[in-house]
């Protein structure tokens, strides 16, 4: 008894020292930055998060020069100095001066997580963080006024849209070979993508001191190329001889966030009398069926939703389509009247869009399904699972098929089977270029949602949320954008394969 009190008086001691002298616990965190995972060492001191500066300095690709004899640490980024002190609590930036809660021990300099994540260090680094203790991801995004370009490749003509957040003024070169623009001021995400459409070769976006670049590289069919710039939109349209003359002059861009311009032009159509394609876009899962959900919370059903308004958009303002969207707000829907909808009012295509999820943290990329008895591998299965698990949400029993019904079945399969697979090959074929992800590629798998539909259906799973990198990506607005476009500019390829428009 007296040995377990003794004990007990070491620990309640030890216990108290060890507070008092202030130690670090070690945790094993991520840093997300601009969707690249880098695992990182988080320090906690009761209950604050701490980076060493050797560390910080890596993830905000600062360079660092210690000064022992001045007892300082210059911290040099995006062409600013902060400098952190060994024996002061402070930080100056800016010509100004800041307490800071640092601590200097062993060697190394602990500087707390929320400086990295204040608004000050945000105008200062051009970087934007946020931390979440719970996952112990800090997410890193560089903060950009020159968007990724979105690339449309019409009949005849190629377009380039490049939005702004501000106002930018910009110089141009033109050649032959390629048309540069520097947007003075510009800071961007760098970007190259391959499009080799007829007209377009590549195109890319790369930080070049205080400009960014965008240079595309032209085909020995453009014979001209049109610029124009209104509202934060930098529009180049690039003709080939024949179609100069019908392609519209104009095209808007309408988000959200920016404004939109009051004297702006519609799109002219070429031909008003002809009938509209009727297709179908489903924004997976909603209401009490968030679907997949990320490490950082992302919800499956807000992105699918987000994805499926922006190429309906799309759609719309292309003229030649109707669009029916399964749902616009965030309700739920069973799976059966999604394609109920879609054979009532006689669609004739039908694109379902979702996030997938795996156990394995590790992976990431793109899919796209097409409907089949079985699923084509074990992934494609596990996605099954994943996707038909909302059946019993809705609280309906499965009723093991008749003969008959298999029988049905199979003939609707088999009838837009072939036609499901090319819209699922020109889909591989636009969305993993611009995402410059993992293409995973086209796989079969019995989904519920595609069950019934009269008409070529596809799944698109457009990253994995359970993939940290990924999520921190699909939340991203620019991302989700560069899916919509993928998706309309394979719609547009199947229908002119189909000679349907
Ligand atoms: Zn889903």
């Amino acid at each position: 008894m007296a040995r377990i009190r003794f004990l007990l008086l070491v620990l309640i001691i030890f216990s108290g020292v060890g507070g008092g002298a202030r130690e670090f616990s070690r945790l094993t965190g991520q840093a997300i930055i601009d969707g690249e995972e880098k695992k990182i060492t988080i320090y906690n001191l009761g209950g604050s998060f701490y980076l060493d500066i050797r560390q910080a300095a890596e993830i905000y690709k600062a360079s660092i020069s210690w000064r022992s004899i001045a007892r300082k640490v210059i911290f040099s980024l995006n062409n600013q100095e902060l400098v952190f002190y060994l024996d002061r609590r402070r930080v100056d930036f800016a010509h100004h001066r800041q307490p800071l809660d640092t601590y200097y021990l062993d060697g190394r300099l602990y500087l707390p997580v929320n400086f990295f994540t204040s608004e000050d260090f945000s105008h200062l680094s051009g970087w934007e963080s946020t931390y979440n203790p719970e996952t112990k991801i800090l997410d890193v995004n560089r903060i950009v006024n020159v968007l990724a370009p979105r690339i449309y490749s019409q009949k005849g003509y190629s377009r380039i849209v490049v939005e702004l957040a501000e106002n930018l003024s910009y110089s141009k070169k033109s050649t032959p070979a390629y048309y540069q623009v520097d947007f003075l001021r510009g800071k961007c995400r760098q970007q190259a993508w391959e499009v080799r459409d007829g007209l377009i070769k590549e195109v890319s976006l790369k930080n070049r001191g205080r400009t960014a670049r965008l240079t595309v590289y032209l085909s020995e069919n453009v014979r001209e190329v049109r610029e124009s710039y209104e509202n934060r939109q930098f529009i180049l349209t690039l003709y080939s001889a024949e179609e100069m003359i019908t392609a519209p002059s104009t095209f808007t861009i309408v988000t959200s966030t920016l404004a939109v311009a009051p004297s702006a032009t519609p799109v002219k159509k070429t031909e008003p009398e002809k009938k509209k394609i009727r297709l179908v876009i489903d924004a997976g899962h909603g209401g009490d069926d968030p679907g997949a959900i990320g490490p950082n919370g992302s919800r499956e059903k807000d992105i699918n939703l987000n994805i499926a308004l922006e190429t309906a958009r799309l759609l719309k303002e292309d003229g030649n389509f109707e669009v029916i969207l399964t749902r616009d707000s965030d309700v739920f829907i069973p799976l059966a009247e999604r394609t109920n909808l879609a054979n009532e009012k006689k669609a004739e295509l039908f694109i379902s869009i979702h996030c997938n999820a795996a156990f394995k943290k590790s992976t990431r990329g793109f899919e796209i399904y097409f409907l089949s008895e079985k699923a084509s591998d074990p992934e494609a299965a596990a996605t099954e699972i994943l996707e038909n698990s909302v059946v019993e949400l809705e609280k309906k029993k499965l009723v093991k098929k008749s003969k008959v019904q298999e029988i049905l079945w199979a003939l609707v399969v088999n009838e837009f089977i072939n036609e499901s697979s090319e819209l699922c090959s020109f889909m591989t074929g636009e969305i993993p270029p611009r995402l410059q992800t993992e293409n995973r590629g086209v796989r079969q798998a019995g989904f519920y949602v595609l069950r019934g539909a009269q008409m070529p259906a596809v799944l698109v799973e457009c990253g994995y949320l359970s993939n940290p990198g990924e999520e921190a990506k699909l939340r991203q607005k620019y991302y989700q954008q560069q899916i919509s476009d993928g998706i309309y500019n394979a719609i547009l390829k199947y229908c002119w394969r189909k000679k349907l428009l």
